[in-house]
C-alpha cells in the first residue's frame, strides 16, 4: 500500500478542492487523488457565474433563491437541501472573495450580479466570463498554502470496501504505470460529471462519470440518473459552451428567419426561461426546419462592441476561434448540447453515502438540489457549499474513527490480476469506436426529447455495445501514459451509466424537467412520479426503486416562465 490518510478526496475540481481544504481545517490529514492536475479540472471551464442571494443588484433573499431553485427543479429537488444551499451560499461567496477570488464589481464597489435563467433577481456573481477559472486558481492556492498532498495523474479505478466500510482507493498510475493503493478513514468522491456519454457535449474529454460508476459497482445507489441537462447554447459544430451569461447580458435567440422565437414559448422570461424550456424551444424550431445545419442563432449584435468586449470577451473569442464568427457583427450558431448531470451518487445533506466512510460532493453527487433541471449558476455554488460540508463531515468521522484497517493484500493482488488481464485481452474492437457509437446513439435516442420506442431501441443498441465491449482490446501494452487502457476502463463506466439512465428514463412515464416525452407522456404526473429514481447494479443490470422527495414549504405548482 502506498500511503494512508485520515481523508482521501478523489477529484480536484471545485468540489474536491473545497472538500480537502475544509477537511484540513477541521484537523484531518488530507490527500487528493486526481487523474488531472487540479487546475485542469473541468470546473475551470465554467464561465457564467455562481449564485448567491447577496441582493446587490435588486431585492433578493435566500428564500427567493430557494423558491426559484425548487420551481426550476420541477419540484423534484429536495427542499431541505435547497434551503441549506441558498442560506449558506452568501457566506461561502464572501469566503471565496476573502481568499482572493477576483469577482467583477459594480460601480459602488459591491460584487456585481447578473441575471441568469429562471432567477427572480440578478443573483449570479461572476468574474467576467471566466468564473470557473478564477475559482479553480483560488482554491488551488489554498491547497498549496496548506501543503495538502495531491497524487496527480492517478486514475481512481476501484473503491476498497472491507468490513462494511470504505477504507481505500485503488488507482492506476498514469505516469509510471502500475496500481497504487491509498488507504483512508473517509473517502470523498468529487469526480465530476459524465457529459461524454453524448456526442454533442460541453464537457471535456475527461468527464466520463468515473465516480458514479465506481460507486455503482461497489453496490451504492445512484439517484435521478435519467436527468441529463441539455444546455441551450453550445457552439455549432464543436459543442463548446457559450455561457448563459450572454443571454443574461441581453442576448436574443433567433431562428433562420430572424424571429425571436422565445416569444412563443416563454412570453415572460423569454431567453431567460429555465434551460430545459429554452432547449426544448430551440429543438422544436430546429425540428420544424427553422434552423440551419441543426442550429439556431444567439444574437449579441445589439449589445454593442463595448459591452461584448468588456463582459463577454471569452465567449467572443470562442465564437471567433471555433465558429469563425465575430458576435459583434454576426449571430453565433448554437444548438442544445449535453451539459450537466442532475443525477449522481445519492448522499445526505453532509455528503454521506449509505456506505460508511464514503462521501460524495459536486456533480458526481445527487443531494439533490437540482431535481430534474438545474438552474445556471447553482452548480458551482453546490460544489462549494456541499464540498465544504462533505469535507467537514468526512474529517469529523475520520478523526472519531481513528486509523483505517489496512487494505488487505489479497484485494491489491486481485486488482493487479484484473488489470493485467485487461491489458492482455485479445480482441477486434477499439475503445473509441464503441465510444463514438455510444455518444451518437445516446444523442439520437435519449436527448432533449424522448419517447418509449426510441428508448427501447437504445437499450438494444446498448446491449450490442456491451457485447462489443468484451472484444475491446488495449493496443498499447506499455505502462507509461497508457491512455488506451484508461479509455477502455472509462468506456466500461459510460456503458454502465447509460444502462442505468435508460432504464430509469423508460420507467419515468411523464415529462418533468429535462426528461421530456412530448409524444407519449407530455405532462408532469405528480401522483405517480413525484419521486426520485434510485438505481443499483444487481445481477448484471440496473435495478430500479423510488424514494420520496423531501418537501419543506413549497407545494408543486404548474411551471410557467
Ligand atoms: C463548459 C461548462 C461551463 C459551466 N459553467 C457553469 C457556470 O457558469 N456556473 C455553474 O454554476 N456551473 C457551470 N457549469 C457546471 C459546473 O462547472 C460543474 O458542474 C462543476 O464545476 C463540476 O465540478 P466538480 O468539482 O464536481 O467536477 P470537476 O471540476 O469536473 O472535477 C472532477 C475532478 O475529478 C477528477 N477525476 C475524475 N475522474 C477521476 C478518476 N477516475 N480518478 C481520479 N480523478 C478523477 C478530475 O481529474 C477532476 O479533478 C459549467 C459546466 C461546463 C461543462
Amino acid at each position: 500500500m502506498e500511503a494512508t490518510h485520515d481523508v482521501l478526496v478523489v477529484g480536484a475540481g471545485c468540489a474536491g478542492m473545497r472538500a480537502a481544504i475544509e477537511a484540513h481545517d477541521a484537523g484531518a490529514d488530507v490527500a487528493i487523488v486526481s487523474k488531472l492536475h487540479p487546475t485542469r479540472s473541468h470546473s475551470g471551464a465554467a464561465e457564467g457565474g455562481i449564485n448567491a442571494a447577496l441582493g446587490n443588484a435588486g431585492d433578493d433573499s435566500p428564500e427567493s433563491h430557494a423558491y426559484d431553485t425548487v420551481k426550476g427543479s420541477d419540484y423534484l429537488g429536495d427542499q431541505d437541501a435547497i434551503e441549506i444551499l441558498t442560506s449558506e451560499a452568501p457566506g461561502d461567496i464572501y469566503q471565496l472573495e476573502h481568499w482572493g477570488a477576483v469577482f467583477s464589481r459594480r460601480e459602488d464597489g459591491k460584487l456585481a450580479q447578473r441575471p441568469f435563467g429562471a432567477a427572480g433577481s440578478p443573483r449570479t456573481i461572476y468574474a467576467a466570463d471566466i468564473t470557473g477559472h478564477v475559482l479553480i486558481q483560488v482554491l488551488y492556492e489554498q491547497l498549496v498554502k496548506r501543503e495538502i498532498a495531491v497524487y496527480e495523474e492517478l486514475f481512481a479505478w476501484k473503491l476498497v470496501v472491507d468490513g462494511g466500510r470504505c477504507v481505500g482507493v485503488i488507482s492506476w498510475d498514469l505516469l509510471n504505470g502500475g496500481l497504487k493503493t491509498v488507504g483512508a478513514s473517509s473517502i470523498v468522491l468529487a469526480t465530476g460529471g459524465a457529459g461524454r456519454l453524448y456526442r454533442a457535449t460541453t464537457n471535456a474529454y475527461a468527464c466520463t462519470g468515473d465516480g458514479m460508476a465506481i460507486a455503482l459497482r461497489a453496490g451504492l445507489p445512484l439517484k435521478d440518473m435519467e436527468f441529463m441537462q441539455f444546455h441551450p447554447t453550445t457552439l455549432y459544430p464543436s459543442g463548446i459552451l457559450i455561457t448563459e451569461g450572454c443571454r443574461g447580458e441581453g442576448g436574443f435567440l433567433i431562428n433562420k428567419d430572424g424571429e425571436r422565437f422565445m416569444q412563443k414559448y416563454a412570453p415572460n422570461a423569454l431567453e431567460l426561461a429555465s434551460r430545459d424550456v429554452v432547449s426544448r424551444s430551440e429543438q422544436t424550431e430546429i425540428d420544424a426546419g427553422r434552423g440551419i445545419n441543426g442550429s439556431i442563432f444567439l444574437d449579441l449584435r445589439h449589445l454593442g462592441a463595448e459591452r461584448i468586449i468588456e463582459r463577454l470577451p471569452g465567449s467572443r473569442e470562442l465564437a471567433m476561434t471555433y465558429a469563425a464568427v465575430d458576435p459583434i457583427y454576426d449571430p453565433i450558431p448554437v444548438r442544445p448540447g449535453a451539459h450537466y448531470h442532475m443525477g449522481g451518487v445519492e448522499t445526505d445533506n453532509d455528503g454521506a453515502t449509505e456506505l460508511p466512510g464514503l462521501y460524495a460532493a459536486g456533480e458526481v453527487a445527487c443531494v439533490s438540489v437540482h431535481g430534474s433541471n438545474r438552474l445556471g449558476g447553482n452548480s458551482l455554488m453546490e460544489t462549494i457549499t456541499f464540498g465544504r460540508r462533505a469535507g467537514r463531515a468526512a474529517a469529523e468521522a475520520a478523526l472519531a474513527a481513528g486509523a483505517p484497517p489496512p487494505v488487505p493484500d489479497s484485494v491489491e493482488r486481485d486488482a493487479e490480476r484484473e488489470v493485467e488481464a485487461l491489458i492482455a485481452r485479445q480482441g477486434t474492437e477499439r475503445p473509441w469506436q464503441v465510444r463514438d457509437e455510444l455518444g451518437s446513439s445516446m444523442l439520437e435516442n435519449f436527448g432533449v426529447f424522448r419517447q418509449g420506442d426510441k428508448m427501447e431501441a437504445q437499450l438494444e443498441i446498448l446491449a450490442g455495445l456491451r457485447d462489443r465491449y468484451e472484444s475491446v482490446y488495449v493496443e498499447d501494452k506499455g505502462e507509461v501514459f497508457n491512455s488506451d487502457l484508461v479509455q477502455m476502463i472509462e468506456l466500461g463506466y459510460l456503458l454502465d451509466l447509460a444502462s442505468v439512465m435508460l432504464t430509469a428514463g423508460l420507467a419515468r412515464q411523464e415529462s418533468r424537467g429535462a426528461h421530456s416525452r412530448p409524444y407519449d407522456y407530455p405532462d408532469r404526473d405528480d401522483e405517480n412520479f413525484l419521486k426520485h429514481s434510485i438505481s443499483r447494479w444487481r445481477d448484471g443490470g440496473p435495478e430500479l426503486t423510488y424514494k420520496e422527495v423531501r418537501m419543506t414549504k413549497w407545494a408543486p405548482e404548474e411551471r410557467k416562465y
